[in-house]
């Protein structure tokens, strides 16, 4: 099991950019991160800390990188004092090093759908393509589970997403084998058992009030016992699907159990017109679909709103009131063509905090990196339609979301998203000179540059990279300080 190898003590050595606060973005060259044995950061020295100290000049040729390895080690053993076994890893020019990929919405079990069903509306896409897949994943058919939990959790990895969260199946013991295997590869991730008890189609969802209570607190103490020592890889969420399939009750009791059990929740909210017009219908004594979660319990500062695409004025105030977080779906919202959510909105005015999700599959692509240049131009076609350019996104917006938004939203904002002193080292090691890009020799990086064009050539490759690259740029992938791929 990945999840537990043990590692070295590990400095590593290059540029590493991250966004500690929306809109602003962090980029420190040849900057040295010590990582412990538990995965944690503990020593971080940026360059002009270091350059006091040691004149990098005078290292010429090839030995260059051999002497700057001495040098750190011997710097990192001045301030620090360690004695034990370490490893070193220098990052090579015109690579750098970013945070993890953070997916606050994806359906692992509906990977086999991805990229078909186009032109199919939300509530006939639930009956034609999700319910009669989602309801084969029973422990009778372990062969076909494995095969599809197996494939995207691999295929989210390689995209250099280290952190998800998933809705599995109303199933609970496949989705412990989810866990199990999230836990195997590596992954961080919350595992969301689905409840939903109101279907036409499959009466046997009637009972699922009688037992989700005990099935989640079940999935808690099974990850519990299955986790590494000190750290929570793997955790349970709650996951009402949405409230045209949830009782009254049974939204009750999901809205008592995470303030129980302190855990976090998922649903979906305002995806599309017909589905709020069955909230409406089937839920007339509350203002709006926020307040039908607010009614129950369910709008907390652990809660993870999907799509959210239609919210009235109310609902924007409801939802920051509560401090919830809005997973941004882009690539699905155009696909099944539910709507452009006014995301820049969402951020600057309302002031709440957006991550970005796949939403496999209603989404076709797994990569968040796709997500993020997906979520910019969808803000291009609001700016078009609204001629204000307050509604574009930029870069920083969208790496912001994917990194530190999505770790606000899975409530892990001090443990993950950045790297900082004290979080643990969930990272991607990215490549620019391998995949698709073709890089010309004066874009690149060199040691020759002075900082401000560093800074200005580094905003360019990173410009590239979110537009022009994909998962053959993720040359390999971090979780609490474990390589979990290597490509
Ligand atoms: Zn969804």
């Amino acid at each position: 099991m990945k999840a537990v190898e043990t590692i070295p003590y590990t400095l590593y050595k290059g540029t590493f950019i991250d966004t500690p606060e929306l809109g602003e973005l962090r980029i420190r060259f040849n900057c040295l991160v010590g990582v412990n044995q538990q995965g944690v950061i503990d020593f971080i020295k940026e360059q002009d800390q270091i350059t006091a100290k040691y004149d990098w000049k005078q290292y010429t040729g090839r030995y260059k990188h051999e002497k700057e390895r001495e040098a750190d080690i011997q710097m990192f053993l001045d301030n620090h004092g360690r004695e034990n076994y370490f490893n070193y890893i220098k990052i090579e020019d015109n690579k750098f090093i970013f945070p993890g990929f953070i997916d606050t919405h994806i359906h692992s079990s509906q990977y086999p759908n991805v990229g078909i069903g186009l032109n199919i509306q939300l509530l006939d896409w639930l009956k034609i393509y999700t319910f009669p897949l989602e309801n084969s994943f029973k422990m009778d058919n372990l062969q076909l589970v494995n095969d599809i939990y197996t494939k995207i959790i691999k295929k989210t990895l390689g995209c250099g997403t280290t952190c998800a969260s998933y809705f599995t199946t109303i199933d609970n013991e496949t989705s412990k084998i989810f866990g199990d295997l999230l836990l195997s590869f590596g992954q961080r991730g919350f595992v969301g058992k689905v409840c939903m008890n109101h279907n036409d189609d499959y009466p046997e969802y009637q009972q699922e009030e009688k037992h989700c209570v005990e099935d989640i607190k079940h999935l808690k103490q099974y990850f519990d016992s299955k986790n590494p020592d000190n750290e929570d890889l793997v955790k349970p969420i709650i996951t009402p699907r949405f409230a045209p399939v949830c009782s009254r009750s049974l939204l009750t009791k999901l809205g008592k159990l995470s303030q129980d059990e302190k855990l976090p929740i998922q649903t979906h909210i305002s995806e599309n017109k017909g589905e709020i017009d069955l909230v409406k219908k089937l839920f007339p004594e509350c203002s709006n679909y926020a307040n039908v979660y607010d009614n129950h319990n369910l709008l907390q500062e652990s809660t993870i709103l999907a799509h959210a695409i239609h919210l009235s004025k109310e609902e924007c105030k409801l939802i920051k009131e509560k401090n919830c977080s809005i997973s941004h779906c882009p690539t699905s919202n155009t696909f099944i063509a539910s709507g452009e959510a006014p995301v820049k909105k969402y951020l600057y005015h309302d002031k709440i905090n957006v991550s970005l999700g796949t939403d496999i599959s209603g989404g076709w692509d797994p990569s968040i990196l796709s997500i993020i240049r997906q979520s910019i131009l969808v803000s291009h076609h609001l700016s078009m339609k609204s001629g204000n350019n307050f509604d574009k996104l930029s870069l920083n917006d969208g790496l912001f979301m994917s990194t530190q938004g999505g770790a606000i939203a899975v409530g892990l904002q001090e443990t993950i998203g950045t790297f900082d002193i004290g979080k643990r080292f969930d990272s991607q090691v990215i490549d620019l000179q391998t995949g698709n890009l073709d890089l010309f020799h004066w874009q690149l990086v060199n040691d020759d540059d002075n900082n401000d064009d560093k800074k200005l050539k580094m905003l360019n490759l990173l410009n590239k990279w979110v537009f022009c690259g994909d998962d053959r740029n993720c040359s390999s992938v971090f979780v609490n300080g474990r390589k979990v791929v290597s490509k």
